[in-house]
């Protein structure tokens, strides 16, 4: 609903969150604290589908403990974040379900608020300027390489009593520099860095703008964040922000950082595999429920189970199931998640789809309702239901394609002509009185179906149909099939 308000409105409403956030999280109790995971974003191309698993994972975790679920885009690139991308990302996620539980929170409005804390830990000690130059600092890693060392600053500012004001600065944070820092993923386990490998983070660019660990650190924080699901590339970065957080006396969020998903090949994920944007498999014709489906068996699962529904995954939902190794994207099986989900898909939601692609309008649902419980069996994809469904609404007289002209020789049209006739005496027009009827009529004719089948079903559907004639004589009706017919062997 919230997608609709401008983004003047939201600007505004986020301030309001962030101080509920700060107010429900403080005054719980640890045992009463509610799940908050969120889903972050840098909104710098469109939602792909790694993204998209990233979002679910954080979605059922929050629904599966009645917590809930955030949006953040990471905004803070001003150069390469695009309106046109958080469009996609707005739309992916609305597409897919995955409904944030509050207005999204755009990073770059918190910059004052990441300042603050930048001064606050100056300080407190726990950061410092540093007036490195450039040219400083690419000798630094000049010299750390010619020696064979790690690439890592120096600490030269790091004991200053104070830098001359009127130079350029960073602000970098003051990192442990004995011991270790540990992390106890949940689902890597524990990682563990010994401190002396991190060097001093900057927290603030000489252009004034915070970075990434820093506004991650403090917005986490201020959305009350307790478990940060992510791709496991971040695994680094989770190091960094547990030293902060500590550092700030906040407590941390659980991590869980999920292997990233790998290609049917094994090599990481890339467009070549089908890394498209979530859009492009809504336009292939994927169900949302399957692509649900799908991309939670990408890194999770429950026992055997393939195949189920999102209320089921909201159920089984457990981070302790997700594995450590990459998932394979593997189209076919994709492909196969969405057949499943379209044959036995919810027909109001099939019913809007086809109805939309077909133009078709609203008096027609009922017709296409009756006959979408047979159909949806036989679908292959969106599309091939929607092809499957097109000859109930043709308009008279149906035009037939020139090879199906051509098929119609003149003794299967005299075959047609006898059952057109016979069919008019035909008042139980139901499954039993339809198969009852050909029975007799073959049997009277010495006729076998394949004689008479393909061709009614050609007369019938114009396009063809993976439904037997029966099944077409009775989706149609009576008068529609006789007319159908009637109108072929009038010329
Ligand atoms: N904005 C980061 C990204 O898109 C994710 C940050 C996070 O989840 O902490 O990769």
């Amino acid at each position: 609903m919230y997608l609709t308000m401008s983004f003047h409105y939201l600007r505004r409403h986020h301030q309001q969150l962030r101080r509920v956030f700060r107010r429900t999280t403080s005054n719980m109790t640890s045992s009463e604290t509610k799940i908050i995971t969120r889903f972050a974003p840098s909104p710098t191309g469109f939602l792909h589908i790694g993204g998209a698993r990233t979002a679910l994972f954080s979605w059922a975790f929050a629904r599966k403990n009645r917590g809930l679920f955030m949006l953040r885009i990471e905004d803070t690139d001003r150069e390469r974040s695009t309106d046109d991308a958080i469009q996609a990302i707005l739309d992916g996620l609305d597409w897919l379900d995955l409904t944030p539980d509050a207005p999204p929170v755009y990073q770059h409005q918190n910059i004052e608020r990441h300042r603050e804390i930048i001064d606050q830990m100056l300080a407190k000690g726990l950061a410092y300027k540093c007036t490195c130059t450039k040219e400083a600092l690419d000798k630094m890693r000049e010299k750390a390489k010619a020696e064979g060392k790690p690439i890592r600053y120096d600490g030269t500012c790091r004991n200053k009593e104070s830098v001359p004001d009127d130079l350029p600065f960073t602000v970098r944070f003051k990192a442990p520099q004995e011991g270790s820092t540990v992390l106890g993923d949940l689902v890597q386990g524990e990682v563990s860095i010994e401190n002396n490998q991190l060097d001093d983070l900057i927290l603030l660019r000489s252009d004034g703008t915070p970075t990434y660990n820093l506004s991650v650190v403090v917005d986490d924080h201020d959305m009350g964040i307790t478990h940060v699901i992510r791709g496991d590339d971040h695994l680094t970065n989770a190091v960094r922000q547990s030293q902060i957080f500590d550092a700030l006396s906040w407590s941390r969020p659980a991590y869980a950082h999920i292997p990233l998903i790998h290609g049917a090949d094994g090599a990481k994920l890339s467009k070549r595999h089908g890394a498209l944007g979530v859009e492009a498999y809504k336009n292939m014709g994927f169900l949302p429920e399957a692509m649900r489906n799908y991309l939670a068996r990408l890194g999770w699962s429950h026992g055997d189970d393939e195949l189920f529904s999102t209320a089921d995954l909201i159920n089984w939902f457990d981070i302790a199931a997700i594995g450590k190794s990459p998932a394979r994207l593997d189209m076919e099986k994709m492909q196969a998640t969405n057949i499943h989900h379209i044959q036995h898909g919810d027909e109001d939601v099939l019913a809007d789809y086809v109805m939309e692609k077909l133009s078709l309008s609203p008096e027609n649902k009922t017709k296409l309702m009756t006959a979408l419980p047979m159909i949806k069996k036989t679908a292959k994809s969106l599309d091939n239901l929607v092809d499957n469904l097109r000859f109930l609404f043709l308009t008279r007289p149906v035009k037939l394609n020139d090879k199906a002209l051509e098929s119609l020789t003149d003794d299967k049209i005299a075959n047609v002509r006898k059952v057109f006739l016979a069919l008019q005496n035909l008042d139980a027009w139901d499954a039993d009185g339809i198969a009852n009827f050909f029975g007799k009529f073959m049997e009277e004719n010495n006729l076998k179906l394949g004689q008479l089948g393909p061709v009614m079903r050609n007369i019938l559907t114009a396009t063809g149909s993976p439904l037997g004639i029966f099944d077409l004589l009775l989706l149609l009706g009576k008068e529609e099939s006789l007319a159908r017919l009637e109108d072929i062997l009038a010329n």
